[in-house]
């Protein structure tokens, strides 16, 4: 590991101010396409973190966010759209650098974050209740929807603007005050955007971000003067959010792990499909919650179709994040690429082979990051750990099946439940499947493709809760029930007997 002349420094952003930790040593991180340290983050914990929700709960319960209009937050969020786009390429030269993604995809990121903070902005408009007026003449109810109050975002480091995103803006449109916590390996952009917040205007402490670790997030986890914890990551330390919020059993969305298969059957769009299911696999290097490592193929075309893929496989170009010619760049980090060749390695035998791909990737100036080759793996069993768990990385398991009742049994067969894809050109097999399909989303004939009207999340070990779409915006709201009787009350509360 060298360190660059020109590391950033990445800052907490608490009341207002960009500052450092009051104690603890901060995190070197390296760029994994080049082991190089480009940025230095402050590592933040309960110290940090009871500041920042102290600033966050004066601008909620003092402030003048929740309390103005839609459309004033509808404005600021959509300055901060704009800004973004400004700085589309600065922001998505930060995200590439510090996951190792290629920067085509990088770019892709921040044009979907733009997208969202416009479409937040819009929400900021719709904020309604509802009204009962049929229970009587001299009863109304009104159900009010008000800002759930401070929230907590907790955000993972495979799509650091982008997930960012999904949480920030539709807090914000709600009438919520945030804190952010990006994940320690990728803060980079974060810290831009809290910049871009600031010029953008936002009353100070509606937005606050403490950088760092674990340590961070579990202290918001825990923190009482938060209502709401939106985190995005794994599913073990999903579990360690959840025990952790219990204090005081504050709402909790938790986007979670995924391990996605492609479903193909015979009359499907073969060409269209084997596209789709090299590019779900090999998408942001595999590293991404709706990756399908798993496909799952009808017999009676597998054998073409998997040499199909294969083909497509090995025209796929490992290399440099900043090369636009690149399309898969390196894993996060050394840890996490001996997990994926770990897979790799145990997943021969049982009659499974490797046909492509499947080493570490040493040759010239890969060598110094963390780079493993798109790798095909036939005839893996539904029990082996390749198939089961979420390798994450640009590894496809291929599994063969006779009929629908044992492709939706395979594809529903594993603990997760965020993502799966159809590919036939059937529409009766489409909508069986995608009923039969426990997945929060369902995509058909096509693969990692939603705009953000639609809602997002896991059923099963994936996760609670939604992002995106009306339904991601209200998880960040309260109902209030106004239960009203007109008119004169007497005789009505006679609670003595003969009264
Ligand atoms: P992770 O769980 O290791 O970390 C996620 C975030 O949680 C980071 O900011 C991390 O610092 C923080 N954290 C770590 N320990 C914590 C604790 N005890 N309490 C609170 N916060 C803590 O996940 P990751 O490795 O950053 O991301 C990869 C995982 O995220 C994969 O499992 C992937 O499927 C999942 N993911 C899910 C979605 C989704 O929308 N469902 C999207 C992207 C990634």
């Amino acid at each position: 590991m060298t360190t660059a002349m020109s590391a950033r420094s990445v800052q907490h952003f608490i009341a207002g101010a960009f500052e450092d930790s009051a104690e603890s040593a901060p995190i070197d991180r390296s760029a994994p396409a080049t082991d190089e340290v480009v940025s230095v983050v402050q590592a933040g914990g309960p110290v940090e973190v009871s500041r920042a929700v102290a600033a966050a709960r004066a601008a909620f319960d003092d402030g003048p966010w929740p309390r103005m209009t839609g459309m004033e937050r509808s404005v600021l969020i959509g300055r901060v759209a704009d800004l973004i786009e400004r700085d589309a390429a600065t922001l998505a030269a930060l995200d590439a650098e510090e996951v190792g993604k290629p920067i085509r995809l990088a770019e892709g990121d921040i044009a979907g974050a733009v997208g969202l903070w416009r479409y937040a902005a819009s929400l900021a408009l719709t904020m309604s209740g509802s009204t009962y007026t049929n229970n009587g003449p001299d009863f109304t109810g009104l159900v009010l929807r008000e800002p759930i109050g401070v929230v907590g975002l907790i955000v993972p480091w495979n799509f650091p603007a982008l997930i960012l995103s999904q949480k920030l803006p539709f807090a914000l449109a709600a009438g919520c005050t945030a804190i952010v916590k990006p994940s320690e390996l990728t803060s980079s952009s974060a810290q831009h955007i809290m910049r871009l917040t600031e010029e953008a205007g936002f009353p100070r402490g509606v937005i606050g971000m403490v950088v760092g670790d674990g340590r961070a997030g579990q202290a918001i986890a825990e923190a009482d003067g938060i209502d709401l914890v939106s985190f995005t990551g794994s599913t073990a330390t999903g579990r360690r959010v959840l025990a952790a919020s219990a204090g005081n059993l504050k709402k909790l969305s938790l986007e979670l792990g995924g391990n996605a298969a492609n479903v193909v059957f015979a009359d499907a769009d073969l060409e269209d499909a084997a596209a789709g299911v090299v590019f779900g696999v090999n998408f942001n290097n595999g590293e991404c919650c709706v990756s399908q490592p798993r496909l799952l193929v009808e017999d009676a075309v597998a054998d073409d179709f998997v040499a199909e893929v294969a083909r497509q496989t090995a025209l796929l170009r490992v290399g440099q994040p900043m090369d636009p010619r690149t399309d898969v760049g390196a894993l996060i980090h050394a840890g996490h690429r001996e997990k994926v060749t770990s897979y790799i390695d145990g997943a021969s035998g049982d009659g499974a082979a490797v046909i492509f791909g499947g080493t570490r990737l040493t040759e010239g100036e890969l060598g110094r990051g963390q780079f493993v080759a798109p790798t095909v793996i036939d005839r893996v069993a539904a029990g082996s750990a390749a198939f089961q768990d979420e390798i994450f990385g640009p590894v496809l398991t291929v599994t063969r099946f006779h009929d629908q009742d044992e492709a939706v049994r395979l594809a529903n067969g594993v603990q997760y439940g965020l993502a799966n894809s159809v590919w036939s050109k059937s529409v009766d097999t489409v909508l069986q499947v995608a009923k039969r399909l426990q997945s929060g989303t369902v995509y058909a004939n096509t693969t990692i493709d939603a705009p953000p009207q639609m809602p997002f999340g896991g059923y099963k070990a994936s996760g609670v809760g939604r992002e995106m779409g009306q339904a991601g915006f209200e998880e960040f709201t309260e109902l209030k029930s106004v239960n009203i009787r007109t008119g004169k009350r007497a005789g009505t509360f006679a609670i003595r007997a003969g009264a």
